[in-house]
């Protein structure tokens, strides 16, 4: 692939007229004698600030229009935090009165180009929010009874560095946790906690991604895609990717510019989402079909002979299959082609439309739609299928099938594997893996399990398989975004479960009123981070930063702890964390304090400037030569612009040849995997890829042969792209080792006659989970989650009309919300947006002002009720718009009354719910919940029955197949099953 600048037109037509158009815009900008500005898009953004005058940019105050009052600001970006997407801001800072004005977008950042969707600008008022916390708040009676004392930093973190310092030196480094939701950065809280010695990381994964990464995963050594949608041919989404899929804003505007110049969209989403209304070809399918439909799209590339043979045949792991699968059998790819003939016959388009209720034809076009793509087939699947399916990572996994047969497999207008779109550098400290194991985390039934099983957390502390002294959470609203958030409830209101919760946020929640200690974190612009995301065919590294330190800084001031700038006494994660840790280990007798020191300073405390310098000056390659052009050091670079471009056009790197010096001491499997004793062993605490396990003799893997050249690959055991997964047939699951199809837990063979489908899962494109609550601008735009119903099924129900109360019963419990009657979803299927349903206890703090009714919530016999005691109604605080809500109805909190659904492989949460939707009955009202905890467990205990835990399958003795992504990876003899270890 060429490797041309990001942007530039690559093919005649549309792209050229863009081009002429750009090249007569800067000739008559430049006539007028002003300057053509030109940031990373390469495309005139005339109504962007230009970088030069970001120290003073005049606007007029519309307040004060007519008359023409000039307001000067500083310019100084930032990143949002409202979703994973890591969009660049810019602060408006108002050079008079200090304060924030306004966030717009950064011109200059490479993923998102200047743009943002509504989350972006309404960061400002989650920076002005009137409900925010201020202050270091510790309980002052019962957890859970709203009753709080403020108190000074000094004491929470003697606190806690008490009780974590016990832990560490008692050996109950297994007690000590931070669940983290939403990261916003790459490996930062990781590297803390591998200081301490510690496998604390838990994560919000398995309730999110992990079914659509793992199929990615079992193909690529890498989970998860990276869609050239820019110069795709046809756009293939298993979701409602355009409007709030993974990478929303920075993939949705490629994606509009890819159909500007012709490009076909496909969406599968059974919802008409504004992404289907988008598309060239909306396909409404069964939930938990989707696998079918794209095995019917493989099944005809491979009968028609349309795939790419000369990829399969380089690229496949084929021989690796015939191996095992087909040993006496000739081991040549012809006979490979012949065996792959009859792998999928029975998916025929006839097949695919009694799964999906798609007709045969349709399925058949779209078919011929994508085998027209060629190597230009982008295609995407988060989380959607592959998350509310038992068996919804092999949505992923068959999709890539198509993708790997078209060859459209890091190409041009292709997928990439994200890695290569990404970048992480080093840190200036890197503490070695911890040498413990959390099973509490990573228990022994899910060792293929692709994040940690977060959501079994109360069910595993219930059966006592462990306890946690010191629990924090970040980012995070476990009782409100997990399933089953009752027996989470449970879990942390019991003190010898969870000795001491610490909630670290910048806003009350649903969790929070049960912790100990609440923490005020900074939003976004008031906190550091680095991040880099796979947006298209290049890397960047953004840079989060608090933009009013940045801002005075610029005037002269030195800011050394961001609580000086910050509002009250919020502050950041990274320098709470290097602060904590000296207190854990004041005289560095535990071996943490080097972690947190600094190299120029010996034996002082690291700053977050010299943290940040010294990876922007020593570990982003480019950057130092960039920034120096400026007479800038590379950490004042990245404090004026905030996102560096490292590469772009990175190109089809499993083809690069592995160089002479990386190939002493070889061995070569029979199928062609390169061992070395010269290749380095990947570090999993820097670059979030796969690491394969060494040979016998300790090389490690470091390329495949392919027609005689050692060529990197892909970092799988085989090297290549495992079509058939070793892992899996190792690892008790050789029925699955092939891209297939699993009947999901609500496929239509397991309803009962009047039990129909809930989609629980579905974003809305102006919230984002827990934190958009506390922006009154998108609670403004959205904040109900009525129950769609297709009217046929509501007159089923004896549901006469929109805004009926409905009563929707799950297996655990029930909750009452309003219908929504609309052709948009298909008849058996009923769908609610997981957004809203926010709440508040009564006599608790108030959280989300907008968006947060207060409930009541009370345990009987049968177990929990809440009902709704108030609305959300004005209010009087600092801010006068508090007083002009006009909305009350603020949804129905759904996911209280979902059991867990473990998938027995990869871990996932299948969130879709057999569901009975009937009238509500006159003692119901709008907001009630039910839910039986006891039944909730006898849920749990069925679906972890389904698994085959490590102990039995273990092909060696380890708990989890060492090359394997896992967060914060432990080292190698912390694999070994316990018995293993006692040997
Ligand atoms: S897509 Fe929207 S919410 Fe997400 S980072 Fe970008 S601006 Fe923020």
């Amino acid at each position: 692939m060429s490797r041309r600048p990001h942007g530039t037109p690559g093919r005649p037509g549309r792209l050229d007229a863009l081009g002429a158009r750009v090249s007569a815009a800067r000739a008559a900008t430049e006539a007028r004698g002003e300057t053509f500005y030109q940031g990373p898009s390469r495309v005139h953004l005339a109504s962007f600030p230009p970088r030069e005058r970001w120290d003073d940019w005049v606007e007029l105050s519309s307040r004060a229009w007519p008359a023409a009052d000039e307001r000067h600001y500083m310019l100084v970006p930032t990143t949002c935090f409202n979703c994973e997407s890591a969009c660049g801001l810019l602060a408006y800072v108002d050079r008079q009165t200090g304060t924030v004005r306004k966030f717009e977008g950064n011109p200059e950042h490479p993923g998102s180009r200047g743009r943002n969707c509504a989350k972006g600008p309404a960061t400002i008022n989650q920076v002005t929010d009137p409900d925010r916390i201020l202050y270091p708040m510790k309980r002052a009676g019962q957890r859970g009874s709203g009753q709080w004392e403020r108190i000074t930093w000094d004491e929470a973190l003697d606190a806690l560095a008490t009780r974590i310092r016990a832990a560490i030196t008692e050996d109950r480094r297994n007690e000590i946790m931070v669940h983290i939701g939403r990261p916003g950065e790459d490996g930062y809280t990781e590297r803390v906690l591998a200081s301490w010695g510690v496998d604390g990381h838990n994560s919000h994964t398995n309730v999110c991604s992990s079914g659509g990464r793992t199929g990615f995963q079992f193909w690529m050594g890498i989970d998860r895609p990276s869609p050239d949608h820019e110069y795709a041919k046809v756009i293939y989404l298993i979701s409602a990717h355009l409007e709030s899929g993974h990478y929303f804003n920075p993939h949705a505007q490629r994606i509009t510019q890819a159909r500007a110049n012709g490009a076909k969209v496909i969406v599968l989403d059974t919802r008409l989402s504004n992404t289907a209304t988008h598309a060239d070809y909306w396909l409404s399918p069964q939930p938990g079909s989707e696998a079918a439909i794209n095995l019917a799209i493989a099944n005809h590339l491979i009968q028609a002979g349309r795939y790419d043979r000369e990829f399969v045949r380089q690229w496949w792991n084929w021989a690796d299959y015939l191996a095992v699968c087909h040993p006496g059998r000739p081991q040549t790819f012809e006979h490979f082609e012949e065996v792959l003939a009859g792998l999928y016959t029975e998916f025929t388009f006839d097949y695919a439309a009694a799964e999906s209720g798609i007709d045969a034809a349709t399925l058949a076009e779209v078919a011929d739609v994508v085998t027209g793509a060629g190597t230009r087939f982008a295609s995407h699947c988060w989380r959607s299928a592959a998350a509310g399916n038992l068996g919804g990572w092999q949505v992923s996994r068959t999709l890539f099938l198509i993708s790997a047969l078209l060859g459209a497999v890091a190409t041009e207008g292709g997928t990439f594997p994200n890695a290569w779109n990404k970048f992480v550098p080093r840190p200036i400290h890197v503490p070695p893996h911890p040498h413990v194991w959390q099973d509490l985390s990573w228990p022994p039934e899910y060792p293929l399990a692709q994040n940690e099983m977060s959501f079994l957390l109360p069910h595993f502390l219930t059966e006592g398989r462990g306890r946690l002294d010191t629990y924090f959470i970040r980012v995070y609203n476990p009782v409100w975004t997990n399933p089953d958030g009752l027996s989470w409830m449970e879990a942390l209101t019991d003190e010898s479960k969870v000795g001491c919760f610490v909630a670290l946020t910048p806003t009350w929640s649903e969790s929070a009123y049960f912790a100990d200690y609440v923490l005020p974190m900074g939003h976004g612009p008031e906190r550091h981070d680095t991040h880099s995301y796979e947006q298209y065919n290049g890397q960047w590294i953004g840079f989060r930063q608090p933009v009013l330190r940045a801002a005075r800084e610029r005037l002269g001031e030195q800011i050394t702890d961001s609580r000086q700038v910050n509002p009250g006494e919020v502050w950041e994660e990274n320098e709470f964390w290097i602060e904590l840790s000296w207190r854990i280990d004041p005289d560095g007798s535990l071996g943490i304090r080097q972690y947190h020191e600094s190299r120029s300073r010996p034996g002082e405390k690291l700053t977050v400037d010299e943290y940040y310098g010294w990876m922007f000056e020593h570990s982003v390659p480019g950057l130092p030569e960039r920034a120096a052009a400026e007479g800038r050091t590379p950490l004042q670079w990245m404090r004026r612009y905030g996102a560096f471009e490292i590469s772009a056009g990175i190109g089809a790197a499993h083809r690069q040849p592995v160089p002479a010096s990386e190939l002493e001491d070889i061995t070569v499997t029979a199928t062609g995997r390169v061992y070395s004793a010269a290749a380095a062993p990947p570090d999993p605490n820097i670059v979030p890829v796969g690491s394969p396990e060494p040979d016998a003799d300790g090389r490690r893997p470091v390329g495949v042969q392919v027609d005689g050249a050692v060529l990197r690959g892909f970092p799988t055991p085989s090297g290549r792209l495992e079509f058939w997964s070793s892992t899996l047939a190792a690892w008790g699951w050789p029925e699955h080792a092939l891209p297939g199809y699993i009947k999901s837990h609500v496929h239509p063979d397991r309803l009962a006659p009047d039990q129909v489908v809930l989609l629980s899962t579905f974003r809305l494109p102006t919230q984002i989970h827990t934190r958009s609550a506390n922006a009154k601008w998108l609670d403004e735009l959205a904040h109900t989650n009525p129950v769609w119903i297709h009217p046929s099924d509501a007159a089923r129900f004896g549901i006469a009309a929109t805004g009926g109360l409905v009563r929707v019963e799950t297996e655990i419990g029930y909750f009452v919300a309003k219908a929504w009657l609309t052709e948009g979803i298909r008849p058996g299927v009923v769908a609610c947006s997981h957004h809203m349903g926010r709440w508040r206890l009564d006599g608790g703090p108030r959280a989300a002002g907008a968006m947060a009714a207060t409930v009541g919530l009370h345990r009987g016999p049968d177990g929990w009720r809440m009902e709704r005691l108030a609305p959300v109604r004005p209010y009087v605080s600092a801010d006068p718009d508090t007083q002009r809500f006009w909305w009350s109805d603020t949804g129905v909190h759904q996911n209280l009354t979902f059991p867990v659904h473990p998938d027995p492989i990869s871990g996932m949460h299948c969130w879709h719910q057999a569901v009975r939707v009937r009238p509500a009955g006159p003692a119901d009202a709008h907001g009630d919940i039910a839910v039986d905890t006891a039944a909730a467990r006898e849920v749990y205990r069925r679906w972890r029955a389904l698994t085959r835990p490590a102990g039995q399958v273990t092909p060696d003795g380890t708990r989890r197949p060492q090359w394997l992504m896992r967060p914060l990876k432990p080292a190698p003899d912390a694999f070994r099953l316990p018995r293993e270890r006692a040997r």
